[in-house]
């Protein structure tokens, strides 16, 4: 066997293998040249028995095959149904001397393409080779097209389904044979909505199917969701469309079915759509109770306040007459008293001032808490606010042999503040300062500068200081957090500067550690001199 390459190729870019079968060399290379010369363009194998011819064309795959008639005593027409078999789409020419009717009818039978007679004339014989290949690369190139279209329509995700003009199912995709759990044979001719293979609860939609196959051979795409049971009694739901296929005329010929099945999708989405329904209607409900506990809330402590109010007004005025009266007798201006009827009616002076004290407090934090009076905010310097407040408890300061610290800033600081309520703060932080100390202790006031232009006043004590687990009642009226009753006091002092604080625009509050002393602090919007 010889081998005869040629140098060019063939327009459609690829070179087309050409396998010459015959007995006779001469006419191998006869052959082998012409097609080299000529054509300049074929891949060129030849063989010169029917063994080799099988071997070379393992090897190489030929487009084409020349076959002689006769081979060594063999016929080469048993040639053709192998190498039709092995490589259907080859083109096989047959050689032959004879010339008649019979011979020719026999080679086409056993799959011959066409046959030549000898001699062959060289023109003849290109023209022959190059209208089959060419039909052979034509018919190649449709077979390639056709593949990847129905590996589209076979693999994609969607369910496909063909139908003719009568509904009746011509082909179906991988996917919608897959949900039917059928064989293609199975569903193919099947009519569509009469499909055996939707479970028998499904009239409904068998006549919704028809419907929607009507109106798409009318012309028109139909989408719509629909729910479906399988033959398993499994619901699904599918998002499924229709649309006609029309020729010139613009006539139906056929209608292509896609389904998705959403059911899923669409159960997750009610799921959802119950989880946001229920969570509204819980926002609302839980809205409703709390603006109702509020509103509650609200009436009660106006309520609260307003009883203090009247009855801390109801106390006053017996509580000023008990007080006058007890002055008058203890002045002796009704009779002379003796010296055990003096130390009593110190004793009533003294419990009746420290009530009318009580009552002038609760009176107080009704008042603030209630809302119930005006604040008269002005540009205050605080040196001698401090001063002031200062002097008025420096009797127990002493008392009590407390050191005092106080070094007025030299800068004169202002805060912007009511003088008399700064004033009531400033007392009753230096006079807890003072309660809660012990002999011989420290008290220490400083101003400050503090964040985003406001001043720091600071009282800081050395006293008993404030339990951690109590911190959160410091504020809370009435809490004197477990003081025993030696130490005056109603409890509600604080209380009372906090909201005065926070109506001037400012912030009470402390730091303080158990048994080493307490740190009060209250800022304020500091002030500018004119
Ligand atoms: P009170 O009339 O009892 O002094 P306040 O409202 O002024 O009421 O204070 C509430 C409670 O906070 C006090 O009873 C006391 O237990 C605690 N307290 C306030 N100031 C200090 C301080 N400087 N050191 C320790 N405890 C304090």
């Amino acid at each position: 066997m010889q081998v005869h390459k040629s140098a060019t190729t063939l327009e459609s870019g690829r070179q087309a293998t050409i396998l010459i079968i015959d007995d006779d060399p001469d006419i191998l290379d006869a052959l082998s040249a012409l097609l080299e010369v000529e054509s300049g363009s074929y891949h060129v194998v030849t063989a010169d028995s029917m063994e080799s011819a099988y071997r070379v064309a393992d090897e190489v795959s030929p487009d084409l095959a020349i076959i002689d008639i006769s081979l060594g005593g063999k016929s080469g027409l048993d040639i053709v149904p192998f190498m039709r078999r092995r490589f259907p789409d080859m083109i096989c020419i047959m050689m032959t001397a004879h010339r008649d009717v019979e011979f020719a009818a026999r080679a086409i039978r056993n799959g011959a393409n066409d046959y030549l007679h000898k001699p062959l004339d060289p023109k003849t014989l290109l023209t022959t080779i190059n209208h089959y290949l060419e039909q052979q690369a034509a018919q190649r190139k449709t077979s390639e097209i056709e593949a990847r279209y129905k590996a589209v329509f076979q693999q994609t995700f969607q369910m496909v389904f063909l139908l003719d003009a009568d509904g009746t199912i011509l082909e179906a995709n991988d996917a919608a044979l897959m949900l039917q759990k059928e064989k293609r044979e199975n569903v193919i001719n099947n009519v569509f909505w009469s499909a055996p293979w939707l479970g028998p609860a499904n009239t409904s939609t068998r006549e919704t199917l028809q419907l929607f196959f009507q109106k798409s051979l009318n012309g028109k795409t139909v989408r719509s969701e629909i729910r479906v049971e399988d033959i398993d009694g499994k619901k699904h739901t599918f998002d499924i469309s229709l649309k006609p296929i029309v020729d010139e005329q613009r006539k139906t010929e056929h209608v292509i079915v896609e389904a998705r099945d959403v059911t899923d999708y669409r159960e997750t989405q009610e799921k959802l759509l119950d989880l946001k329904e229920n969570l509204e209607a819980r926002v609302v409900e839980r809205t409703t109770e709390v603006n109702r506990a509020r509103t509650e809330a609200e009436r009660a402590n106006r309520a609260k306040s307003e009883f203090l109010a009247r009855m801390s007004h109801e106390l006053r005025t017996p509580m000023n007459a008990i007080l006058g009266f007890s002055q008058l007798l203890e002045t002796g201006s009704a009779g002379e008293l003796n010296p055990d009827q003096k130390e009593m009616m110190a004793e009533i002076l003294g419990a009746g001032q420290h009530l009318l004290d009580l009552i002038e407090e609760i009176l107080d934090l009704s008042r603030v808490e209630s809302g119930d009076y005006s604040l008269q905010i002005n540009t205050v310097p605080v040196d001698p606010t401090i001063k002031a407040s200062v002097s008025m408890v420096m009797p127990d300061i002493m008392k009590r042999n407390i050191q005092f610290v106080y070094n007025p800033s030299p800068e004169s600081p202002l805060v912007v503040a009511d003088e008399l309520r700064l004033k009531e703060i400033l007392l009753n932080l230096l006079s807890n300062a003072v309660k809660y100390n012990r002999d011989g202790g420290t008290i220490e006031v400083r101003v400050e500068p503090a964040e985003q232009g406001r001043i720091r006043i600071v009282v800081e004590d050395n006293g008993i200081g404030i339990a951690e687990r109590d911190y959160r009642r410091v504020f809370e009226p009435f809490d004197r957090l477990d003081q025993d009753y030696k130490t005056v006091g109603t409890g509600i002092g604080l209380a009372v500067s906090k909201k005065l604080a926070e109506k001037m625009d400012g912030e009470l509050g402390f730091t303080s550690h158990e048994g080493e002393g307490s740190c009060f602090w209250l800022k304020l919007p500091a002030g500018k001199s004119n």
